[in-house]
């Protein structure tokens, strides 16, 4: 995790390696109400400073379903300061409401006459592993 921080050129400090290891403990994403709940103690503006530097720096990334409070997810190793590059779905489970970031062998791609596209997001619901 610490190296994590260093690729990404971000400084270590134990709060940043202490945030990193919760997103770590999770498989999906998670709200920032359980980040709050895992750290325990914690100052709420370094946090918010915390997650910011992380999002743009490419560690986290941010995941808005329509009606849903923001999820956290860890990224890829292809996202950096200047674009997230995510090859995978956001996946909602109606039924355990746990939001994935799955993994794809073959991602589409999408071509749009005109438009340039430099970030694209798929979104799925369904029922998740654990729940069909
Ligand atoms: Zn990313
Ligand atoms: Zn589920
Ligand atoms: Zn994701």
């Amino acid at each position: 995790m610490e190296n994590l921080l260093k690729r990404k050129k971000i400084s270590v400090t134990p709060f940043r390696e202490r945030v990193l290891s919760v997103f770590a403990k999770y498989s999906n994403a998670i709200p920032l109400s359980l980040v709050e709940k895992e750290l325990k103690v914690y100052n709420r503006i370094t946090l918010y400073r915390t997650i910011k530097l992380f999002l743009e720096k490419g560690i986290i990334h941010e995941i808005t379903l329509s009606g849903e409070v923001s999820n956290f997810g860890i990224c890829s190793e292809n996202c950096d300061t200047i674009m997230h590059q995510h090859r995978h779905i956001h996946f909602k489970c109606t039924k355990c409401g746990i939001i994935y970031c799955v993994e794809v062998d073959t991602f589409p791609t999408v071509t749009l006459p005109g438009y340039k596209i430099s970030q694209l997001e798929i979104q799925a619901t369904g029922l998740c592993k654990n729940c069909n």
